[in-house]
């Protein structure tokens, strides 16, 4: 009975994809590696790879991307973390976070529990290619991408406006405008400290945000809200 009904509703996906005819299908997912993944996160790439089997026997060119957003930043770590290891880490991206675990030998925090999940996907047969979101920023692609969205704060901005301001009761609609004053729609990692964002006394999360753009420089200003080390970086540095 279970085993009908999961046909049912995959095969109605699949039709509601075949009527578009399509040769080629991106499909994705994504992850942040903040400690071990909980199995229930296999349910979404599980579905993308079966959706890839129907599609690849079809003869339809698929593209299965496992996103690892290792460019997250530390909110909150898992009870088996030493709390001092926690407390000098919050707060940075988990690319940037060394593995928690001595002698273990791998690049980062995020390469040690995101390696744990990629390791299982053999037993499944799952077919993906990984995309580390650090890795991306490090790419001319991505960063012209970032030069773009400065060069159109504004643009952003009005479009912000017009679809979030309405969601917002009056008291978050006035936070938002103050806040719209002197967004910029970059964050940046600082230099000293190596964090993007900061919890405040009050339990809300204060980014990096970029205070200022200097686009003959190709540069953003920051003042880091964790050690308050006032710089600038430039965008083509990750
Ligand atoms: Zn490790
Ligand atoms: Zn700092």
């Amino acid at each position: 009975m279970v085993n009908k009904v999961l046909v049912h509703w995959l095969e109605e996906t699949v039709q509601e994809i075949s009527k578009r005819n399509l040769t080629e299908i991106t499909l994705s997912t994504g992850k942040t590696p903040s400690g071990h993944v909980h199995i229930g996160i296999l349910r979404e790439i599980i579905i993308c790879d079966a959706l890839r089997r129907i599609f690849e026997k079809k003869g339809v060119n698929v593209s299965f991307y496992l996103f690892m957003d290792d460019f997250d930043a530390a909110k909150r770590f898992p009870y088996y973390i030493d709390e001092n290891y926690q407390k000098s880490n919050l707060g940075k991206p988990f690319a940037l976070i060394p593995c928690p675990y001595e002698d273990c030998g791998c690049e980062s925090y995020a390469y040690h529990f995101g390696n744990e999940l990629i390791s299982t996907f053999k037993h499944f047969g799952i077919k993906n290619e990984v995309k580390w979101s650090y890795n991306l920023y490090q790419k001319r692609e991505m960063q012209d991408k970032i030069k773009i969205a400065l060069e159109n704060t504004n643009r952003i901005k009005e479009i912000l406006k017009k679809y979030i301001l309405p969601t917002l009761d009056n008291d978050r609609k006035e936070q938002f405008n103050d806040m719209q004053k002197t967004w910029i729609p970059v964050m940046a990692i600082c230099g000293k400290c190596n964090k993007i964002q900061e919890r405040a006394k009050d339990g809300s999360i204060q980014p990096n945000r970029a205070i200022e753009y200097l686009k003959k420089e190709q540069m953003v200003i920051y003042k880091c809200p964790a050690c308050g080390y006032q710089g600038r970086t430039s965008i083509y540095s990750g």
